[in-house]
């Protein structure tokens, strides 16, 4: 397996545990759990090391599934957004509306007041034509325009409409960030979560390790999964696939707490995006607490695939020679990097189930004819 993240653990684990098979897990990185990772701060505050993980799905199977590797805590994922000098509930909602228009709204009348604001765009074709048809300028240029420009240094009119509109706008005064049936962070952390997953006498792990170093030395005797970025695999033939990078900076603060949620959203101020305090859902207690500030770039590790059409067609390249080398050799490309687009963790665990039952069935088929040859 190239990659010991969410994609890589669940395939291993369950190779491991269903199948019976010896399952060599390999990562670049010092660490497993990829960029769910979480460790303690030289301060001693658990800290998410890659950005905030907040965990949420509406799939109780799979919180089963998971429920076998940690306990939960409920998640409580509050954010907002300094506009103008002022915290605003984000994503928008009533409270919002009634903040920033100085109303008093209900459903009825912030969909009146909405209506006013639009600006009509019945197939919008980028962001920013999604965003205005949704909630009209005045809110596109306080909460989304600038946050966009700075997250991927692209305009909203470059993206497509899919980057702002995954953001909801309610009607009502929840003020949580997701409206998942479940939010709950592992007990004791997302590393704790999967390196329980890969504790496993059949699955051997190689850390700080590149998959190139070995994959010539290593014959895998069913199947490899690979999770890395799929333009390396290929020795990026078809050229780059573009990633946004983030910087984070970790700031020690000797209180219980500094800010008054989880995350504060920067739209209009400074070059970082966000400032977390992840403190808020790990359910921790300590004395001292950790800020991280996110700040965006170019260059670096690869967090986000840039979505936009040039882009879906350059991997769409990528995936078509996957495709054959899954049927030629028996490698199975699954995760964002493989698959060049941004998952959840939930959403990228249910694609690791389904990379693994495919997986079983492609090798119980050629298992079956080779035995039929014999
Ligand atoms: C800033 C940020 C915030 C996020 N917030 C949330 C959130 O709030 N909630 C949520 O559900 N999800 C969140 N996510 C998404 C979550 O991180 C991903 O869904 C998840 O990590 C994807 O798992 P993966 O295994 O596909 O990839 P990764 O976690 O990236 O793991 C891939 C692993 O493969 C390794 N690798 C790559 N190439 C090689 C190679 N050649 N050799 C060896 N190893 C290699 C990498 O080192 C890495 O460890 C966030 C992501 C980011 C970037």
């Amino acid at each position: 397996m190239c990659g010991a993240g969410p994609a890589g653990c669940v395939v291993a684990e369950r190779a491991a545990q269903v199948l019976g098979w010896k399952v060599l897990v390999v990562d670049r990185r010092p660490h497993l759990a990829g960029n769910c990772y979480d460790s303690k701060h030289r301060s001693g505050v658990l800290i998410h090391n890659y950005g905030p993980h907040y965990f949420r799905t509406n799939d109780a199977s799979l919180i089963r599934y998971l429920s076998r590797f940690t306990d939960w805590i409920p998640g409580n994922y509050i954010v907002k957004s300094l506009v103008g000098g002022q915290f605003y509930p984000f994503p928008i909602n009533l409270h919002t509306l009634e903040q920033f228009f100085d109303l008093s709204l209900n459903a009825e009348s912030a969909e009146q007041l909405l209506r006013t604001k639009r600006i009509a765009c019945p197939a919008p074709r980028n962001s920013e034509d999604f965003v205005l048809s949704k909630v009209g300028r005045e809110l596109y240029e306080a909460f989304y325009l600038n946050y966009t420009r700075k997250q991927w240094a692209l305009h909203p009119r470059e993206l497509d409409p899919g980057v702002c509109g995954r953001i909801p706008v309610r009607l009502n005064r929840d003020d949580r960030y997701v409206e998942h049936r479940f939010q709950i962070m592992p007990k004791r952390g997302f590393t704790a979560l999967f390196s329980r997953m890969l504790r496993h006498r059949k699955v051997r792990v190689l850390l700080d390790c590149d998959f190139r170093e070995i994959q010539s030395l290593v014959t895998p005797r069913r199947a490899t999964l690979y999770t890395g970025a799929i333009d390396a695999y290929f020795d990026h033939r078809f050229g780059r696939l573009p990633y946004r990078s983030l910087d984070f900076q970790f700031e020690r603060h000797d209180v219980e707490f500094k800010q008054p949620c989880v995350q504060i959203n920067f739209p209009n101020d400074f070059a970082f995006t966000r400032s977390v305090e992840i403190k808020h859902v790990t359910g921790q207690k300590h004395p001292a607490t950790v800020l991280s500030y996110e700040t965006p770039r170019a260059g670096g590790e690869p967090f986000y695939p840039v979505p936009n059409a040039a882009n879906q067609a350059l991997y769409e390249r990528y995936r078509a020679l996957a495709e054959e080398t899954t049927r030629r050799d028996r490698v199975y490309f699954c995760g964002r990097l493989a698959q060049y687009r941004y998952f959840n963790t939930d959403e990228v665990i249910l694609e690791a189930l389904q990379c693994f039952a495919k997986i079983k069935k492609e090798c119980a088929v050629l298992r079956q004819s080779a035995l039929s040859r014999r």
